[in-house]
């Protein structure tokens, strides 16, 4: 098997977080206990945290996200590794080796794990923490022989994410083993706010760079279109062609694209009138090719809306009607059509879409519908940890959708062929 989408800190079992959490002097309380009283209304004290969960088992009702949630509750789960862990190098490689053998155990024979660090991170962080990182990895790997981990760094979307990409660059280039190891770059967390456009210039200049020394390549990753409460489905599958036409190699979850459209009828979508201009533009302008995948709203209308709004400013409600989920489904077609012209991968992660995708019903899950359509697909478990889940089980849960044996067979032997390295062209020369 192989896994393409995991997050290191997010795969840690309950266990693992628990005696992470006691033997660390000085955990990070204030990370955990604030979010998780304002969503839960419940107070902890630090005092008597481990009073109260004095055994993994005690813990697990803290830890898991087992129930579907907003990306908020998602995230007050991983603020309790935060606030447990110490984050050191000690500490990430240790990790790093625990995690990749238990992968390893459970006959994965292929990882990439991304691990993400403080928005306010130093050059010497960067340093000692990836190297850390791609030492643990490496240690695993001499205990599983023919089994490979590597490493994707999280950058923050908001900020230094371009110092970042530059540090972790002259590292490749100063340390063989981060050269070896570290394959890629991610964007994760919040994306809500983060328009794929912000970033076009930055994925040139990764692409540019990788061009010019192969043997240094980062595969671009980019988390798009998982959450997505602050527009409409349709803007969300715009931001999905957007990364996959900026140059991203691998997108994570893309839940909008694949979305059952008719769950939105009769629903009142927000957005920003920028962002609606945005996607009047985007429908204009390639109106013959969205067209041909269904009705669409007639061409004038669209113009005379853009116009509308020209020098306006707030939101604006869009109400799913008949029309509104014919639109979607069209463009959504679109998208993959286009996705599938650039090579694009869509990482599908169906647990992790269906508790913080929020999607209600398995047959909801855009995996089955991704896969039959012939786009390039992997299956991987996110965060395995907080999800209570592995890779055996989100197999499963493909196959509970009508995908067979063979399908899942196909699948895995395709994502072979999606590694980061691979996707970089790091051997090209
Ligand atoms: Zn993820």
């Amino acid at each position: 098997m192989i896994e393409l989408h995991n997050h290191l800190y997010g795969s840690l079992s309950v266990e693992m977080v628990y005696e992470m959490g006691k033997n660390n002097p000085n955990p990070r309380w204030n990370i955990f206990l604030e979010l998780h009283e304002k969503l839960f209304g419940e107070k902890l004290f630090p005092e008597t945290f481990f009073e109260i969960f004095d055994s993994p088992k005690k813990l697990e009702s803290l830890y898991y996200f087992t129930k579907a949630g907003s990306f908020e509750e998602f995230q007050s789960k991983f603020n309790l590794i935060i606030a447990l862990s110490k984050f050191d190098p000690d500490e990430i490689q240790e990790v790093s080796y625990q995690v990749a053998c238990k992968h390893f155990s459970e006959g994965i024979l292929y990882l990439e794990y991304r691990l993400m660090y403080s928005p306010f991170a130093s050059q010497e962080d960067y340093y000692s923490k990836t190297l850390a990182a791609c030492k643990g990895l490496q240690r695993a790997e001499k205990n599983y022989k023919g089994y490979n981990a590597k490493l994707i760094i999280s950058l923050h979307r908001d900020q230094n994410f371009e110092q970042a990409y530059l540090w972790l660059k002259s590292l490749m280039q100063e340390n063989e083993i981060v050269k070896n190891y570290l394959v890629g770059i991610d964007f994760c967390y919040i994306e809500e706010g983060f328009p794929p456009k912000d970033k076009f210039n930055f994925f040139q200049k990764v692409l540019e760079d990788n061009q010019k020394a192969p043997e240094y390549a980062l595969a671009i990753l980019y988390h798009v279109a998982e959450s997505f409460n602050d527009k409409t489905p349709d803007s969300a599958v715009r931001w999905v062609i957007e990364s996959s036409e900026y140059g991203a190699h691998r997108l994570g979850h893309c839940i909008a694209l694949g979305i059952e459209p008719s769950i939105y009828l009769g629903q009142v979508r927000k957005e920003s009138i920028d962002e609606r201009r945005d996607h009047l533009s985007f429908l204009i302008s390639r109106y013959e090719e969205i067209s041909c995948f269904g009705k669409i709203p007639e061409l004038k209308k669209l113009q005379k809306e853009l116009i509308q709004l020209k020098n306006k400013s707030g939101c604006i409600e869009i109400i799913y009607q008949t029309q509104e989920v014919e639109t979607l489904y069209a463009l959504q077609e679109y998208g993959i059509k286009r996705l599938k012209e650039n090579g694009t991968i869509v990482e599908s992660c169906p647990t992790s879409n269906l508790l913080i995708g929020k999607l209600d019903k398995l047959e909801f899950l855009p995996v089955k519908r991704f896969f039959e359509s012939g786009l390039k697909l992997t299956i991987s478990t996110d965060d395995p940890g907080i999800l209570n889940t592995n890779l055996q089980k989100e197999y499963e849960i493909c196959k509970q959708l009508g995908l067979s044996n063979i399908d899942l067979e196909t699948i895995q032997t395709n994502s072979l062929t999606y590694k980061s390295e691979i996707l970089a062209n790091r051997y090209s020369k």
